[in-house]
């Protein structure tokens, strides 16, 4: 593989640590990382891995500032391959001005796609950017499309696995009173607290339903949600043959990660091998779409276009907030999604 160099925004997070873990096991040197909160940890880093710019908010005077100089780094530090990884829609401006610099993004973050994806997707087409997700369902879609050579009107379906998050069993009676803790606990995977809430909701199924209709240009009704509660397989396409084809691992992001950072190579991983005998069996569920109603909105969102998926997202951004603060229950969240979506 060909050396290449990596600018991570929001390298503080659970992606962005992971991808310094896979750019120390690549040997990849890294130009800049940036980071909102977390400054020892960003510190550290520096020390380590000795970017050109180191960027947090503690070292611009306004939020406004730090905004600017974000989006700057995005277009113009020059790396081989920006990495975003900042939580929520505050990565908007930076994954845009990615978008323009001609290089590739390993898109992890996956709320600009959900608020404005016509206009990340025709950014980067207009410059030549090449988007690889980071994401591992969409990983996963991506690597079942080369089988392929990439040729989305031979998709029947995509399969999109989830794992159910913690609640997969409750009673609609125990949703009402679970708490943000509980939510926080997610059974296969360690994420940022807003991930880890949308998985708990399913909205994160609901947002990854429309980061795929994007990222490969498919419609809503040709997506469905598969709930797989071990994990293994990442997702599934269906061709118009009838033939189904896979991809499996364990739950380790540093998979994904690492695909995006070498594609079109694939190289020796610090996930573990899957031993299939193992794991033994894989068990398939309908996602319950009356327990979680997140689900239906964002398909209902997904069909009525841009303003619905950007007012869900919007309006799951402030839902998901107040239900972190203990000031709404479980099912506030959908109320307020609910009411976004349908005004
Ligand atoms: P996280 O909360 O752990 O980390 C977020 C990073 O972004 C931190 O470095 C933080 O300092 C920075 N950040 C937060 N707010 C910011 C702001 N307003 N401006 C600039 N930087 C800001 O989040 P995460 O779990 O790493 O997720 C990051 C993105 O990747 C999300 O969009 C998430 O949906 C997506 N994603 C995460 C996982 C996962 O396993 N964690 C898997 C798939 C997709
Ligand atoms: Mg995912």
């Amino acid at each position: 593989m060909s050396l290449k160099t990596l600018t991570i925004l929001g390298s503080t997070g659970s992606i962005g640590r992971q991808t310094l873990e896979v750019a120390e096991h690549l040997g990849l040197k890294v130009v800049a990382l940036t980071a909102n909160n977390n400054i020892d940890l960003l510190n550290e880093q520096k020390e380590k891995f000795k970017p050109e710019i180191a960027l947090s908010s503690e070292d611009e005077q306004c939020s406004s500032a730090y905004k600017d100089k974000l989006v700057d780094i995005a277009r113009n530090s020059g790396a081989d391959i920006i990495v975003t990884a900042i939580a929520g829609t505050a990565g908007l401006a930076p994954a845009l001005a990615a978008c323009e610099t001609g290089k590739r993004i390993a898109l992890a973050n996956k709320e600009p796609l959900v608020c404005d994806g016509v206009r990340v997707m025709q950014t980067a087409k207009k410059h030549g950017t090449e988007i690889i997700p980071v994401d591992s369902e969409h990983s996963a879609i991506f690597q079942c499309l080369h089988s392929n050579s990439g040729k989305n009107k031979e998709i029947k379906r995509i399969l999109l696995t989830a794992s159910g998050g913690p609640f997969r069993q409750m009673s609609r009676e125990q949703l009402e009173n679970v708490t943000a803790r509980q939510a926080l606990k997610h059974p296969n995977w360690v994420m940022g607290q807003k991930i880890t809430i949308d998985s708990a909701t399913l909205m994160n199924k609901g947002l990854e339903l429309i980061e795929a209709m994007h990222l490969f240009d498919i419609s809503p009704n040709q997506i469905e949600v598969v709930v797989h509660p071990e994990s293994i397989i990442h997702s599934m396409v269906e061709f118009t043959d009838g033939s189904i084809i896979a991809q499996l691992s364990h739950p380790d992001m540093r998979m994904p990660i690492q695909y995006a950072l070498t594609y079109p190579e694939r190289t020796e991983s610090l996930t573990k091998p899957l031993d299939i005998t193992q794991v033994g069996k894989l068990t398939f569920e309908k996602p319950n779409f009356e327990n979680f109603p997140c689900l239906h909105l964002a398909y209902e969102a997904a069909s009525l276009g841009r303003r619905a998926c950007s007012a869900l997202n919007k309006a799951n951004e402030e839902a998901v907030e107040l239900f972190l603060q203990g000031k709404i229950g479980f099912y506030g969240i959908s109320d307020m999604i609910e009411r976004a979506v349908r005004n």
